[in-house]
């Protein structure tokens, strides 16, 4: 798979998380009954079924007859799942979540579902069991996943690390042997100055090294670099040229911050947040730009459901970009005169009835399935790339409220 492809799975990836994340936090247990099992890739599936069954024995102990019956059940619901697996859990392991939810009236729907493969790793087995899903480590991974890295110096010690999504990792640390600025008695001022400097060379250097190391082989992966410490040094050590080309090309800024042991990788995260926010941004910004310029200066651009999926079907959609917020279902409908019509509704809303626009005669409803799922079909089949859009800019937000949060860069004119 090229790049491109494996970015475009992974977003389409992190729009089905998001819709069953939004799905799960509607939900309610009626009492304490909704279990949420988060699972390591390194825990083997025999330890996870174990600790099930001895949760579901427990369970046995439950006073409310319901809420007993209830847990027994996702328990059991949760056994079958893990079934489906062999010794260990899939990549970056597994969240599954079960109970009976509260349904209006008095009753109560069983559900269950799987996550696999979160875009971090799950870093620790937990398993929880309250009146709502545990979802809040997984919306914590979904805020962001970029990988950046984080070198923090002064003339003394250094240290570098990573930001991976909200994480901050430190790896590796060293410290110098730099003279203060104090001589020793009998030692010429011009050479102490001289050895100093060269000190002060090497120490940089070593610095640089170390970040090499670690960075170059991930220099593909990486949406940028910071670079934290004092004033004069971290200046001193840009300028010098010291990192490897390529990592110095992505340097995103430098910033000051006090200390510059691993606390100060920590800081530097919070002092470089805009940088950091602009740069995740920075590639949807470039979609949407393109767009209104085709937009404005000919007609190399679309919008809307109808006339998007219309081009796309006829394979001159080279970009179809989608709003991330998008939160709709498109229905088909087919009137008794042959004619296809498609609309978009909320999700959680019901579908309405429709009168064809052509003949006028009461339309039946086809199919109704997610809108993104509808488009990207088609956009598969037709070599088109699919561009998920933040909303967390202007432009990001006008594709969702002003073109419905479906557009397409056109390869050609094609007049829909
Ligand atoms: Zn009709």
């Amino acid at each position: 798979m090229s790049t491109d492809a494996e970015e475009a799975s992974e977003d389409r990836r992190k729009y089905e998380f998001r819709k069953v994340l939004e799905e799960l936090e509607e939900y309610e247990g009626s009492g304490t009954q909704l279990v949420t099992i988060y699972i390591p890739e390194d825990r083997q599936i025999s330890d996870v079924v174990a600790h099930v069954t001895q949760e579901h024995s427990e369970a046995a102990n439950i006073k409310s007859k319901q809420t007993r019956t209830n847990v027994q059940d996702a328990l059991t619901s949760i056994k079958d799942r893990l079934r489906y697996y062999d010794t260990y859990p899939p990549e970056n392991g597994m969240v599954i979540f079960s109970g009976a939810i509260d349904a209006g009236g008095g009753q109560t729907d069983m559900i269950t579902r799987t996550l696999e493969s979160p875009p971090d790793p799950v870093e620790s087995f937990r398993y929880h069991c309250d009146s709502d899903f545990l979802i809040e480590p997984l919306e914590h991974m979904m805020a962001d996943s970029g990988l950046f890295g984080l070198i923090v110096l002064d003339r003394r010690e250094a240290n570098v690390g990573w930001l991976k999504g909200k994480r901050v990792e430190p790896v590796k640390s060293a410290s110098s042997l730099v003279p203060g600025k104090q001589r020793k008695g009998g030692q010429s001022a011009q050479r102490f100055a001289r050895l100093r400097l060269e000190a002060i060379d090497n120490f940089y250097q070593e610095v640089a090294e170390m970040a090499d190391d670690l960075m170059v082989p991930k220099r593909h992966e990486l949406d940028g670099i910071l670079v934290g410490g004092p004033s004069p040094t971290k200046d001193e050590f840009l300028d010098g040229d010291y990192l490897h080309h390529e990592l110095q090309d992505k340097v995103l800024g430098k910033f000051d911050v006090a200390y510059t042991d691993e606390s100060g990788l920590y800081d530097l995260v919070d002092a470089g947040q805009e940088a950091l926010a602009d740069q995740e941004l920075v590639e949807d910004k470039e979609q949407m730009e393109v767009f209104f310029e085709n937009l404005h200066t000919g007609n190399e651009a679309t919008y809307g459901l109808v006339p998007t999926r219309e081009n796309l079907v006829m394979g001159s959609v080279d970009r179809l970009l989608l709003s991330e917020d998008l939160t709709e279902d498109v229905v088909v409908y087919e009137c008794p005169n042959g004619h296809t019509e498609y609309e978009t509704v909320e999700r959680r809303h019901n579908t309405s009835d429709h009168e064809c626009s052509e003949c006028g005669e009461p339309a039946e409803v086809q199919e109704r399935e997610d809108v993104v799922d509808h488009l990207m079909q088609i956009a598969d089949q037709r070599g088109t790339e699919t561009k998920f859009i933040s909303t967390d800019f202007e432009k990001g937000e006008q594709l969702l409220n002003a073109f419905g949060g479906i557009a397409g860069i056109l390869r050609y004119e094609t007049g829909v």
